[in-house]
């Protein structure tokens, strides 16, 4: 299976890359499902809204502190060097992620689509314009407010009752009815519309390779090889930096 999948990215033409939070757990950020999953402990509503930034923000944002400073000095893994490596062996290799960590861009990678959002920016809530990258001194007194207009800053990323980006999914929508290959890793394929995008990559008769130590909502089929293993093990040795043994 796994000789099957190095010979299809190596031969695949139009390849893109398709990841979730399995692909930034082995470099320390927490999933949001799965053994040790984030919301086992907290509940999403309240987290991650809009309602619950204006009725709680000190709360919310000592939640979003918490998250960026376990994210600081979290550095790209294997696996992502592997992309890199990849995306610089394949000319172009778009990079579709769900991940609001940023970790492709700061592992070199370019063509990267975050139909999330990041949490490395925010924003004004009441959108006058103003924005600015997360720095400690910003996190010290929560919430932050807008220089501005004195409303509340709010994380630059997608909170739940909230639209996607528009550009970024069409965009992620055509590539995935474009390519060839789709390498899906670390992804539970719960959480829509994103969860569509491998199905659209099925649909156009593209191949899946998935990377996901356990099951997930893609189908068995000829189409899907699904690689049971960890992100950080297996991409380098998929796109040749290591050798099989
Ligand atoms: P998910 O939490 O639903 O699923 C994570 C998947 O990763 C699971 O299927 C798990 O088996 C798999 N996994 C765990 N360790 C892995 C490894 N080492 N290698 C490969 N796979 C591994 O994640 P999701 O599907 O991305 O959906 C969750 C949503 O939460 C996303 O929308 C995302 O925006 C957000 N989120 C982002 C981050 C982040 O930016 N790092 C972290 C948590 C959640
Ligand atoms: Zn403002």
């Amino acid at each position: 299976m796994i000789n099957r999948a190095i010979e299809l990215i190596r031969k695949s033409t139009r390849p893109v890359i398709f990841t979730g939070a399995g692909m930034s757990r082995e470099s320390g950020m927490r999933t949001f499902r799965g053994e040790d999953g984030l919301w086992k402990q907290y509940s999403p509503e309240q987290l991650s809204s809009i309602s619950g930034l204006r009725s709680a923000p000190e709360v919310v944002w000592n939640w979003y502190r918490m998250r960026l400073m376990t994210g600081e000095g979290v550095v790209p893994h294997a696996g992502y060097k592997a992309l890199t490596y990849l995306q610089s062996k394949k000319g172009k290799l778009p990079v579709i992620t769900q991940n609001v960590d940023g970790l492709h861009r700061l592992a070199g990678q370019t063509d990267v689509l975050e139909i999330h959002g990041s949490m490395r920016t925010a924003s004004c809530l009441d959108e006058c314009g103003f924005s600015t990258e997360l720095t400690s001194g910003i996190l010290k007194n929560l919430p932050p407010f807008c220089p501005d207009c004195g409303a509340i800053l709010r994380p630059d990323i997608v909170l739940f009752g909230e639209l996607l980006p528009q550009k970024i999914i069409s965009k992620s929508y055509e590539l995935a009815e474009d390519c060839d290959l789709m390498i899906v890793i670390g992804t539970s394929v719960q959480v829509w519309p994103a969860a569509g995008i491998p199905f659209a990559a099925l649909e156009n008769g593209a191949v899946i390779i998935e990377i996901n130590p356990v099951q997930t909502e893609l189908p068995r089929s000829d189409h899907v090889i699904s690689i049971r293993r960890k992100a950080g093990e297996i991409l380098p040795l998929l796109v040749g930096l290591e050798e099989k043994t």
